[in-house]
């Protein structure tokens, strides 16, 4: 009910947002097993024989506009084609390359899980294990249509209940716990995370939570777009009055990207004295947390505000909040008249979409978000060549070795600095594909006919396995993200980057392709996921994942002007209508981008070194590279994603992605042979990395 990734990983950042709606972790795509491959990736394996011309396809010449001058808007030279033939289908907020494939994978789950939901033997036959067995029921019990129907909301029925039969502020420790199992996230956060200073350590974490909007933004800003969707989203008073509350004490989403900002880390007593209304023994207890001796309190000033609120806010008011909080989680799980409704205004009024996605999308999502593990497990056997993975490492392997040249030449940072960057860089962990060892779902139970049940079992069962992780060591091999997900992430409390096996196909990874285009597309992604370690947020933390100033102040004031060019570059960006891009808010992913691409470049010039120049389809090695990496980026949104994620999204939109990377790169000015002074050749450029 949660979007898994959000809530749990607040120490990584990842590629992109795939913005799924409440639901599941975001789901993932891959093609076709790729007709194994010829051409090699890795400049080992480019080796000797040159690639026939007739078995490249180098560039989607048909996805770009030549008629626009690639130094004016290289976005729309390398992606107007994609976005003429692609706009929005109707089920979703927006279409992109890398929306594409998540759907395509969707589609490559679904064979996986569906069964003939009637004939028992065949689902035995087809679901010869224990996992197997919990992955079918759970599909063909959300795809029953009819039989989600037929119970109504039975299911929610006794939750309603006890939230009616609360009688005092006492009583709601113990009933917010079960809400907390259950996926319904009203109040606050609860779950686990590594220490950001030990990063050793695992300990409990209280965070800002309780609003159904995407944002502190929607309840607070004045402006008439905004005011009008918050009072659409509160049907009732009392439920706008409780989250508005709640979102005035919030931090917003900048401000979060600020490591220190959201460390407190408090003990018992301490947690009792700043929230001297709640009981958190009984919260404790009934949440089955193990023992909790300190933890992390993200926003203090939040738990004050929570506190303030049970007791200045009548119990009838706080009853309505819980039954909304209850409902909304619980809508894409009831019968169509619900779902219809939550679909109405969270995808429709705030994301732009026409229609409800197809309930097949819907149930894979799901299935992905409760045992996305097993489902991935499947996905791994029958769709990822292993030669991607290989050649990916050795790719991995390249960029960073670019990225220690790229250190060692910088000529703005001294030499301690290099040294505590070039052992970060080397303590990176390099995760590809899917997990060494699969978790395990044994305890996970699978009803079959109880949709909503399934759901809140799967929820309770993530944050059991949060919660038992707490006072032990750290599993260093766990991912945050399943195998089939079409996106990739950097952890800084673990200093380690994970591409799923989702990524590792066209148009991110082609073994078909020439090298130039995959040294600018995945290459990209890879030297993006490096680059997070060194952003203005991963900076702050050291090669062991601990939050500590490993920066001389000199090179640190030196770094902070190099990134505040990147923030103030990308703020006056326009999107969304009369928003801008919030430079702050996007600074690491823009950093990140920024540094990929440099790095992907130094490795794809390094693997070309005594290698003939060779043109295809009439476009330089280097032009390859910059359309191998712009058409990753091809995409379509609708004014109202767009203005969600202006002020959601750390992620730039598309354009901005492509445009805003190149015109800080000379190679890229080089290789178009752009005029000084062009728009895509400024005179004035950012370079952090
Ligand atoms: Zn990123």
């Amino acid at each position: 009910m949660t979007i898994r990734f959000a809530a749990s990983a607040s120490l990584a950042t990842a590629l992109a947002l795939g913005c799924p709606p409440a639901g599941s972790a975001a789901a993932a795509a891959d093609q076709p097993p790729a007709a194994v491959p010829p051409a090699a990736l890795p400049a080992a394996a480019a080796s000797s024989a040159p690639v026939p011309a007739a078995a490249v396809a180098a560039v989607g010449r048909e996805d770009m506009e030549t008629g626009i001058d690639p130094c004016v808007d290289f976005y729309r030279y390398a992606c107007g084609g994609w976005m003429a033939h692609h706009p929005v289908p109707p089920d979703q907020r927006a279409w992109s390359r890398f929306g594409a494939l998540t759907d395509a994978n969707r589609g490559k789950l679904r064979d996986i899980l569906a069964v003939d939901a009637a004939d028992a033997k065949a689902a035995e036959r087809a679901h010869p294990d224990a996992d197997q067995q919990k992955l079918g029921d759970f599909y063909s019990t959300c795809m029953d249509e009819a039989g989600v129907g037929k119970r109504g909301v039975a299911a929610l029925q006794p939750d309603l209940e006890r939230i009616a039969a609360l009688r005092s502020a006492a009583e709601l420790p113990a009933l917010l716990a079960r809400l907390h199992r259950a996926g319904v996230s009203a109040l606050f956060r609860f779950s686990a995370a590594q220490d950001a200073k030990d990063a050793t350590a695992v300990i409990a974490t209280v965070d800002a939570g309780g609003l159904a909007l995407p944002d502190r933004d929607y309840y607070l800003k004045t402006d008439a777009k905004s005011a009008a969707q918050a009072r659409a989203a509160a049907d009732a008073a009392a439920v706008l009055d409780v989250e508005t509350t709640l979102a005035k004490a919030s931090l917003d989403r900048a401000s979060r990207r600020d490591p220190l900002a959201v460390y407190h880390k408090l003990g018992r007593a301490e947690l009792a004295a700043l929230t001297p209304s709640f009981g958190w023994d009984g919260y404790l207890a009934a949440l089955e947390s193990p023992p909790v001796s300190s933890l992390n309190v993200a926003e203090p000033d939040f738990l004050k505000a929570v506190d303030g609120l049970l007791r200045s806010t009548g119990l009838a008011n706080l009853q309505t909040y819980l039954r909304w909080q209850l409902l909304h989680a619980a809508a894409p799980w009831l019968p169509s008249a619900f779902v219809n409704e939550s679909f109405a205004f969270f995808d429709k009024t705030l994301g732009g979409a026409q229609e409800l996605k197809p309930r097949w999308k819907r149930c894979v999502e799901a299935t992905d978000g409760a045992l996305g593990e097993a489902l991935g497990r499947e996905y791994v056997a029958r769709w990822f060549d292993p030669e991607a993975k290989r050649r990916t490492l050795a790719l991995v392997g390249e960029v960073e070795k670019a990225m220690g040249r790229d250190i060692a030449d910088l000529d703005w940072m001294g030499g301690e600095t290099k040294r505590r960057a070039e052992e970060k860089l080397a303590a990176i962990a390099n995760k590809i594909g899917y997990p060494e060892a699969w978790r395990d779902y044994s305890r996970l139970a699978v009803v079959r006919g109880d949709l909503l049940g399934n759901v809140e079992r799967g929820e309770a069962f993530e944050l059991a396995r949060r919660l038992a992780k707490i006072g032990k060591p750290v599993e260093r091999q766990e991912w945050l993200m399943t195998p089939p997900t079409v996106n990739a992430y950097y952890n800084s409390s673990m200093n380690d980057i994970n591409i799923p096996a989702g990524i590792l196909q066209p148009p991110f990874y082609d073994p078909a392709r020439d090298d130039a285009s995959n040294y600018g597309a995945i290459g990209a992604v890879i030297g993006h996921e490096m680059t997070h370690g060194f952003d203005d947020r991963g900076s702050q933390f050291d090669g062991h994942g601990n939050l500590a100033d490993w920066w001389t102040p000199a090179d640190e004031a030196e770094f902070k002007r190099r990134t505040a060019c990147i923030a103030d570059e990308y703020s006056a960006f326009p999107a969304g209508g009369d928003l801008h891009v919030n430079g702050r808010l996007t600074l690491g992913e823009n950093t990140a981008d920024n540094g990929g691409l440099r790095v992907a470049y130094q490795a794809y010039e390094a693997s070309r070194t005594g290698k003939p120049r060779q043109a295809l389809d009439g476009f330089t090695p280097e032009q390859r590279f910059f359309l191998g990496f712009a058409q990753i980026w091809c995409s379509n949104t609708t004014l109202e994603a767009e203005r969600q994620n202006v002020r959601t999204n750390p992620h730039s939109p598309g354009r901005y992605r492509v445009d805003g990377t190149v015109v800080n790169m000379p190679e890229f000015q080089q290789a178009f042979q752009c005029k000084a002074g062009s728009p895509m050749a400024p005179e004035k450029r950012c370079r952090a990395w």
